[in-house]
């Protein structure tokens, strides 16, 4: 199959018909690029899964063009979550909800509740309202690699799989969403994501985090897997001295490793191969999956420093620790 990447409207109403004949579609939203199906055709749903070589029991969200739509694919939810829909849709949060009975089970992996979300970005909220049904969607790369935050990221994974990748730019975000679940007594974050902790609590009181420790003890599900792999070895360094020690040993061993810092650093490094991730959280979070991408392809292993601990850093730090497999030297 040729892989078609292409912009503008033409490309949004030719998604569109794939999308409604059965098909499958890349499409940019403002967190990764999501790959894209009917989110009530459990055939076009199992050509995501197997598109990604993605594991069955792995759920997807479901992306739909406005809020008030949530009941095209939820039995409902409580009136006290209101304000959060408000703030943050359209915006990188997933609001985990009671499933409707018409959405079938391969979209939510046989689970009763289903994943919701309303993109912000405008080529991704045409492209829903085109297709006039609600687009379930997983990350756009392979099952375990590194989310895709370009058309062309997208194209180096799913080249010859999907017949047409929708080119909206780089993604403003730059990581997952956060998912939030809202269906017991007290909302839970089980995956953290560019909309914090705080500033969930700040609109609803309060709400329970997962850090690595906690979310083994109710996980998400999916999160149990590799994930956001790249090619090559990755360690996330506790500071500039243990990154530089590292780099040291590596490249005495011939190895021909790289560190990723923030700005403020980089001066730190002189005679070190390095890439500059940006400066401040908003900036680090858009540029993250981007510099891995880059890395993987020039060098063997990746360096990454801890970038920090609260914040949209705490969920950069979250995709990084798995990418390192969880080693920090
Ligand atoms: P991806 O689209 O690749 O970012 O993966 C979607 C992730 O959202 C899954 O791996 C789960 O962690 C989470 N998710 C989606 N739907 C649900 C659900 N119904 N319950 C809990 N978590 C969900
Ligand atoms: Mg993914």
């Amino acid at each position: 199959m040729e892989t078609l990447i292409d912009s503008g409207r033409a490309a949004i109403e030719r998604g569109a018909r794939i999308i409604q004949s059965g098909g499958i579609v890349a499409f940019p939203t403002e967190t990764v690029y999501g790959l894209g199906a009917c989110a009530y055709d459990a055939e076009a749903i199992s050509a995501v899964f197997a598109a990604k070589g993605r594991p069955m029991d792995n759920p997807l969200i479901v992306h739909l063009a406005d809020s008030k739509d949530i009941s095209d694919v939820s039995a409902g939810y409580d009136s006290r979550y209101e304000p959060l829909i408000e703030k943050f849709m359209p915006g990188p949060l997933t609001l985990v909800v009671k499933k409707r009975g018409d959405v079938p089970d391969c979209v939510t992996a046989g689970l009763d509740t289903v994943g919701v979300r309303v993109p912000s970005h405008a080529v991704a909220r045409e492209f829903i309202s085109a297709c006039g049904v609600p687009i379930a969607a997983p990350s756009a790369n392979l099952s375990t690699k590194i989310s895709p935050t370009t058309a062309y990221h997208v194209f180096e994974d799913m080249n010859g799989r999907i017949p047409l990748i929708i080119d909206g730019g780089d993604c403003d975000v730059g990581i997952e969403s956060t998912v939030l679940d809202i269906t017991g007594d007290v909302p839970v974050i089980l995956r953290p994501g560019a909309v914090t902790a705080e500033q969930i609590a700040s609109v609803l009181g309060q709400v329970k985090t997962h850090d690595g420790k906690v979310i083994a003890a109710a996980p998400a599900p999916g999160m149990k897997y590799k994930h956001y792999a790249p090619s090559c070895d990755c360690v996330v360094a506790s500071s500039p001295d243990s990154a530089m020690q590292e780099y040291g040993r590596r490249a005495a061993a011939g190895g021909n490793p790289v560190i990723l810092c923030i700005r403020e650093h980089m001066g730190i490094y002189a005679g070190f191969d390095v890439v500059d991730l940006g400066s401040g959280e908003d900036e680090i979070c858009r540029n993250i999956y981007a510099a891995m991408h880059g890395a993987e392809k020039r060098y063997d292993c990746i360096i990454c420093e801890d970038l920090g601990h609260s914040g949209v850093l705490a969920s950069v730090m979250n995709r990084v620790n798995k990418s390192a497999g969880g080693k920090i030297i």
